[in-house]
């Protein structure tokens, strides 16, 4: 779908995949004026293709676009060109308990110019490919990033923006050097306030079941982590959304006070960590292989729902085709 300021939203069109043509002076090859969303389609048990919270990626999408100072999708645009690719691509779409359909919208500035300013053109794709599990199973190990952080206050950590991924390359290079799979970012200003990995929200099992996560505000404000929150709640699990220090954790670790660790987002779902990684050492979480309580019992919940097979109370689960 294209956008001109003056013409709105113009020329929905499904098409098969192929390259598309910008002029060489299009904004987002020079200022990154770019977002994007992740979301997935897939088989319910009773095998009606579904999305999960699809409007929360939409709104979100609206959200990373006035951050970005780009055009809005209106809501009902988005889903509908989500809508209309997934059932146009059902055939594609794998059986499969982690199978699905991982579908990719993003908007670009198009508006050929060479001075520093917000485009008035703006293209809104939407593309699919079939994708299995994010991670083979078992915990996964973690790599502190002290060098590299993600985002800082003002700055553009809370919208899904193609630059922050950018700044997040090299840690995820260092993350892989030290053998590990994810990189774990820190706070900006201080390097100390544990914050997100580079594609997932992070959450801490302290002994008595508390849950901690860090807050909202310049980490990427994750429909799975919001999704979590709810099912521990209704679980009756104490839920934090507190600022929790790198040095806390490691004591935390060490004392036996900190149970368990896990990762959630949309390619990762729900994945334990048995393992931080860093320059002040390495700590073993839990048993290291993940397979502990808390984490599996909310995995299980959020799969559970996804796929049909568990009651879905928050109507999160929508049909799609
Ligand atoms: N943080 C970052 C940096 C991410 O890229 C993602 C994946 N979108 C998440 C967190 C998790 O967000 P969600 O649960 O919406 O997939």
């Amino acid at each position: 779908v294209r956008y001109k300021e003056g013409q709105g939203w113009h020329n929905p069109t499904i098409e098969a995949r192929a390259p598309i043509s910008l002029d060489p002076a299009a904004a987002v090859l020079h200022y990154a004026q770019e977002i994007f969303e992740g979301m997935k389609a897939y088989r319910a048990a009773d095998g009606a293709v579904v999305m999960f919270r699809p409007d929360a990626n939409a709104r979100r999408f609206r959200e990373s676009a006035e951050r970005m100072a780009m055009a809005p999708v209106p809501d009902a645009l988005f889903l509908q060109a989500v809508r209309e690719l997934v059932r146009t691509d059902r055939d594609w779409i794998p059986e499969g308990e982690n199978a699905s359909l991982y579908l990719r919208p993003f908007m670009i500035a198009s508006e050929a110019f060479l001075g520093v300013k917000p485009s008035s053109e703006y293209l809104f794709i939407v593309i699919a490919s079939p994708v299995g599990a994010y991670f083979s199973a078992g915990a996964v190990t973690v790599w502190v990033s002290e060098d590299y952080t993600r985002a800082a206050p003002g700055g553009t950590g809370a919208a899904k923006c193609g630059g922050n991924y950018a700044a997040s390359l090299l840690a995820q290079r260092e993350a892989k050097a030290h053998g590990c799979d994810q990189v774990l970012f820190l706070d900006a200003a201080e390097h100390r306030w544990i914050e997100e990995m580079g594609g997932m929200n992070i959450f801490f099992v302290m002994d008595d079941s508390t849950l901690v996560t860090p807050p909202l505000g310049t980490i990427l404000p994750g429909i799975t982590r919001d999704t979590i929150l709810t099912l521990a709640r209704d679980r009756g699990l104490t839920v934090r959304e507190d600022a929790y220090s790198i040095d806390q954790c490691y004591q935390d670790a060490a004392a036996g006070r900190l149970k368990e660790v896990f990762a959630c987002g949309t390619a990762a779902v729900v994945t334990p960590i048995g393992r931080l990684r860093g320059r002040r050492g390495e700590i073993v979480i839990g048993s290291g292989n993940g397979a502990d309580p808390v984490t599996e019992t909310l995995r299980t919940a959020l799969i559970g729902i996804q796929r049909g097979k568990a009651p879905d109370p928050h109507g999160w689960v929508q049909r799609v085709g």
